[in-house]
């Protein structure tokens, strides 16, 4: 084989159809989404106000106006050149699905029309028996229907040779079971509504009618060269790079962060960028990222679910228009060993229907006390359900990347910053608290002086942090639908804000002002819950004895941590929200697990695939090479390591041939046994790269693949 080198990089066809910077950027923005400036320009005025009420305060939509909605999208969808409809939705496998059908049908007099009825938009029935279910449906009754979430904008996506309408929906099973992502985010912002409502109107805030959750997502992702890319079976099967030396540079110098964007890469951003605006994705920021060749990009935040249906859409698109350039996007949370991994910050709040975010600190004494409230809720709900958050970001992938010295730990804690952990600790402590800048925090005076907007130092190593007006997720994988991560923190911090408004109605009911009360209430949840909030380097070994000292949890990988979601604790919780049911939750549970199981088992196949057909290979005749032309010094360097490779092969070959009986004990011998044979054959394979002639290995090396740009 051919290796690519620097040379066939062609720089030449770095150009969008359109050249970037002929559109009016405001023309751009929501080009292709049939949102409210469509809605209101082609709806009947009843019917468009009828149809905000349900976006903004999620009031049940009629059904008859689904005929008139779907004939404005269909005119709206035929006049920007599209030819078919799609329900797009967001099976289990975390990944998106559609399935296209035309708008148009003949009509007898060899003709056709284009027609698209309320029916079709509102519901569709996938054949749902190829998607992940965990055991909901019996295979028999595969039927499974797809439901129209007007919440979140129909768009159109472009293809050179046509162009088709995607309606956001949700999937479910035909007894009414979520087996998507949607559903449970969509039940789990109500139950934060409701909680966090009440919550204000006892706080005195009467005015407010609903409060929704946002997110913003800072995306990390790696590209590579395409033709790099295609030389990798690993990389083709599995997204990651299953064998490979560590390059003689990595990002030891630094010298990557925030560095200035390579030319076909700044090329492949502006393009990427401006598809995702025309579909309504507020793309705001992008840089290179810690690791050669990895970049972020991050959309301002919006409300949840329109949040999460972007960042699928976001991820599509990186990966399909990366090829225009010749590039690859790779979303995997560790696309290469001893190099930085990938994650997804996932930025959080609340806010009321008038704008208000609950998390910001904000400038007078009032609002500082409702923040504390619910900053304080947030505290608590981590803490309790520190191995739900945990679970709801495990995967085969982020094994490599958690707890791996550069991404967040395995152990979940939040950062809040050294000021605000002081007034907290005042509060628990009963004390006054006094602000640095000698202002007195009179406890239960309703006079406090307001906290500075930005709380507290900057702190890398927390996988929660609170940065201001919002916290901070970070330990999503990159590759990773935020469905649920959003739908445990908006439940979590739910049942969190009802135990501190019970509590808080009692101290009222025994005769305090409401001012009175929350210090009281919110020193009490952090007496019992300031455990999780730590402020030092969450990397270091004595975090992880400190942590454990402190009762926190500490699951290491996907196994440890997925049987979190069906806990009592978790199953009460969810039930009592109607987020999930028990059922929906060990659904979940069986899929995660199966999908570990299977990922890795993939990758075992393709390890040995490799190791036997490629690496052996062009080891073995390297090493006839070196035996042919007499130089003892390197033969007995490299006749040991053959040796050893190849009974590292034989030993994956009888690992992977049978595994044992049972979903959780396959996890673990998958764990335990298939992966670290995988190591033991990677450890003997980079050893050969090393030695073998260049021209001879298989594989394009490490520092070719993330160097060229
Ligand atoms: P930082 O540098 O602290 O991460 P930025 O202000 O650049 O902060 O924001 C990073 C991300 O946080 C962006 O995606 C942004 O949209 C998001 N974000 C900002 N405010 C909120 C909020 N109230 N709710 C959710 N996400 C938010
Ligand atoms: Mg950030």
């Amino acid at each position: 084989m051919t290796k690519m080198r620097l040379s066939n990089v062609n720089a030449a066809q770095w150009t969008a159809d359109v050249p970037i910077g002929q559109d009016e950027p405001a023309n751009v923005f929501g080009a292709n989404v049939f949102g409210p400036n469509e809605q209101r320009a082609r709806l009947p005025k009843h019917i468009f106000r009828a149809l905000q009420r349900t976006i903004e305060r999620s009031e049940v939509l009629d059904p008859a106006i689904a005929d008139i909605v779907a004939s404005a999208m269909k005119d709206w969808a035929l006049e920007r050149g599209a030819t078919h409809y799609t329900h797009w939705f967001q099976p289990l496998t975390g990944l998106t699905a559609e399935k296209h059908d035309s708008f148009y049908a003949p009509i007898g007099d060899g003709t056709a029309i284009a027609s698209f009825s309320g029916s079709e938009l509102v519901q569709g029935e996938p054949d749902a028996s190829s998607f992940p279910t965990g055991g909901i449906r019996a295979t028999f009754e595969a039927r499974g229907y797809t439901a129209w979430d007007p919440t979140s904008p129909a768009f159109l996506l472009e293809n050179p040779n046509g162009w088709f309408l995607c309606i956001p929906t949700a999937f479910t099973s035909w007894t009414g079971e979520a087996l998507d992502h949607k559903i449970p985010l969509l039940r789990s912002n109500e139950a934060l509504n409701k909680s966090a409502v009440r919550a204000l109107h006892l706080l005195g805030d009467t005015h407010v009618e609903r409060v929704g959750t946002t997110m913003g997502p800072e995306q990390e992702y790696f590209l590579i060269d395409k033709s790099y890319y295609y030389q990798r079976p690993d990389l083709i099967n599995t997204g990651r790079t299953l064998f490979g030396a560590k390059p003689p540079k990595g990002h030891e110098l630094d010298d990557h962060y925030f560095g200035s964007i390579p030319e076909r890469v700044l090329a492949f951003m502006l393009d990427s960028e401006r598809e995702l605006l025309k579909l309504g994705v507020p793309i705001k920021t992008r840089h290179n990222e810690v690791a050669p060749g990895q970049y972020e990009i991050a959309p301002i935040f919006e409300s949840t679910n329109v949040g999460v249906d972007h960042q699928q859409l976001l991820m599509t698109m990186l990966k399909n228009i990366a090829p225009r350039y010749d590039l690859v996007a790779l979303l995997h949370e560790k696309p290469f060993a001893g190099v930085n991994g990938s994650g997804k910050h996932n930025n959080w709040s609340m806010s009321t229907d008038a704008g208000d975010n609950l998390l910001n600190p904000g400038d007078t004494p009032e609002d500082n006390l409702q923040f504390l409230f619910f900053a304080a809720a947030v505290v608590r709900a981590v803490d309790v359900h520190q191995g739900l958050l945990r679970a709801s970001v495990a995967s085969a992938g982020q094994d490599h990347r958690l707890g791996a010295n550069e991404a967040p730990p395995a152990i979940i804690s939040i950062f809040l910053g050294s000021e605000l952990e002081n007034v907290f600790q005042a509060f628990a402590d009963g004390k006054a608290y006094v602000s640095p800048a000698g202002e007195f925090m009179g406890l239960g005076s309703p006079v406090l002086p307001a906290l500075p907007k930005d709380v507290g130092d900057r702190n890398r190593t927390s996988p929660f942090a609170f940065t201001g007006n919002k916290f901070e997720f970070r330990a999503l994988g990159s590759s990773m639908s935020p469905g649920l991560p959003n739908t445990v923190l908006n439940t979590i911090v739910a049942e969190s804000i009802d135990y501190m408004v019970e509590d808080l109605e009692k101290a009222i009911k025994g005769g305090k002002s409401v001012a009175e009360a929350i210090p009281e209430v919110v020193g009490k949840i952090y007496r019992d819950h300031g455990r999780i909030v730590f402020g030092g380097d969450g990397y270091s070994e004595e975090w992880h004895a400190e942590a454990e000292k402190r009762g926190l949890l500490n699951l290491r990988t996907t196994p440890d941590a997925l049987p979190q979601l069906i806990t009592d604790q978790t199953v009460a919780t969810f039930d009592n929200y109607g987020v999930l049911t028990e059922r929906e939750l060990h659904s979940r549970f069986e899929v995660f697990l199966e999908q570990y199981i299977i990922n890795i088992n993939i990758e075992a196949e393709t390890a040995y695939d490799i190791a036997s057909t490629m690496l052996l290979p062009a080891a073995l005749r390297y090493l006839k090479l070196v035996q042919d032309t007499g130089v003892s010094a390197l033969e007995a360097e490299l006749a040991p390591l053959v040796d050893k490779l190849v009974a590292a092969i034989a030993h994956l070959k009888e690992v992977n041939a049978e595994h044992p009986e049972g979903t959780e004990a396959e996890a673990d011998y998958m764990r335990d046994s298939v992966l670290e044979t995988m190591a033991e054959v990677r450890t003997y394979a980079d050893a050969l790269e090393r030695l073998v002639a260049d021209d001879l290995w298989p594989l394009p090396k490490y520092a070719e693949i993330l160097f060229i740009k």
